[in-house]
């Protein structure tokens, strides 16, 4: 774990649920709604069946910014603060996964259709305008995405494949190799950087048979800053330097995709589950469910576990936004959907501030020296 400027704190992951209205294309088949948001709670209720109580439930009208307030905005002071962050979106195909992370299509400047992933951007590169003066800040960012247990770097030509290897790093965290991490210098810069693996990812999709439905992408912003303390300046002065990541994963579709059977047994179709949401799956049931507290936790189960460990039980704040579609025919995938969200709110989280390691242990030194002159004159 990285050094903690002071207690650890517990806190468990937060989940919310946002039901996404009917379409035109659901009207077009007289599909109707199956789901009601009770008012004043944060219940759901899907057809007759019992409910459902999340932290948090975006209704049909609920706006982008309304989802940003109550699930993001906290989280990315947080990260100004040094905490690393998490945002996962989990649902069915279709259910408005990339729509509220708005990693599709880019929309104009400060319109409501705005999501999650360039609302992080434009607030921090406010943030960073707002403290530049006393605090230098380096802002990087990551794309990447994972199919089939391949990872590829969408900000790189061709999604390059090459050496990408998920490591450990010396405080515990989990850190990719091999891959690109652009720094910029203003937001514009990286709503660049965010279109063009968007485009990487959707011309992969084209070519390889709806892969963004099967994949997972991550946007990670990694945020560095170094703090002067102020101590009179010159010989002396110190510095703080405080680091945090912020993942912002759309995962791939949880609905079970229907594969055409294999050689034998040619027109049988099989139902195959994606293997990083199957495993992500075995890690929330190893984490919150209290009969199997202590067990082991199968991160290495999958590409996205192991990526996502710190996210999931370790030292990150973390969000899960479970998106369904409102749509009767939609019914059983909503129901999974929200079974699957809910049991992560039993996860705890262990955050602490990511300090630099040398930065911590002066300060840990000097808390000793300081209680020792205090027994000595006591003495
Ligand atoms: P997913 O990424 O989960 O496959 P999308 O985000 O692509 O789903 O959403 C599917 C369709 O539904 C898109 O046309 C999107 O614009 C629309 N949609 C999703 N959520 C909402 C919402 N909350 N309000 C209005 N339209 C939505
Ligand atoms: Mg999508």
């Amino acid at each position: 774990m990285p050094q903690a400027a002071g207690a650890e704190e517990e806190t468990n992951v937060r989940v919310a649920a946002r039901v996404r209205p009917l379409l035109a294309r659901d009207t077009a088949q007289n599909y109707c709604s199956c789901i009601t948001a009770q008012p004043g709670t944060n219940q759901l209720v899907v057809g007759t069946r019992r409910g459902f109580t999340f932290d948090l439930v975006f209704d049909t009208d609920a706006s982008q910014s309304s989802v940003y307030v109550g699930c993001v905005s906290q989280l990315l002071e947080g990260s100004m603060q040094g905490y690393n962050a998490t945002v996962l979106a989990y649902g069915q195909t279709g259910s408005g996964k990339t729509h509220t992370m708005g990693t599709g299509q880019p929309v104009p400047e400060g319109s409501d259709e705005e999501g999650i992933v360039p609302k992080v951007i434009r607030n921090s590169f406010h943030h960073i305008e707002k403290h530049k003066g006393s605090v230098d800040f380096k802002v990087s960012c990551c794309y990447l995405e994972i199919y089939n247990e391949d990872i590829r770097d969408l900000l790189q030509p061709g999604g390059h494949k090459g050496h990408i290897a998920i490591r450990e790093d010396a405080t515990g965290g989990i850190k990719v190799t091999g891959i690109h991490a652009e720094t910029c210098s203003s937001a514009e810069e990286m709503f660049r950087c965010l279109s063009d693996g968007s485009v990487q990812r959707t011309t992969g999709a084209t070519l390889m048979n709806e892969q963004s439905s099967r994949s997972h992408s991550i946007f990670t912003l990694i945020l560095e800053q170094r703090r002067r303390l102020t101590n009179g300046g010159g010989e002396g002065s110190e510095e703080d330097y405080v680091t945090a990541k912020f993942h912002l994963v759309d995962l791939a579709g949880s609905e079970r995709a229907k594969r055409t059977g294999a050689v034998g047994s040619r027109f049988k179709e099989s139902v195959a589950i994606n293997s990083g949401l199957l495993a992500l799956g075995n890690v929330i049931s190893a984490l919150g469910d209290p009969a199997k507290r202590g067990s082991h936790v199968p991160y290495r189960e999958s590409k996205l576990t192991r990526l996502l460990q710190d996210s999931l039980g370790g030292n990150s704040r973390t969000v899960m936004i479970a998106c369904v579609s409102c749509a009767d025919i939609d019914f059983e995938e909503t129901l999974n959907t929200l079974k699957y969200a809910h049991r992560a709110r039993n996860i705890k989280n262990k955050p602490v501030v990511n300090h630099d390691p040398r930065t911590a242990q002066l300060a840990a030194m000097q808390d000793e020296i300081d209680a020792l002159r205090e027994q000595l004159q006591r003495a």
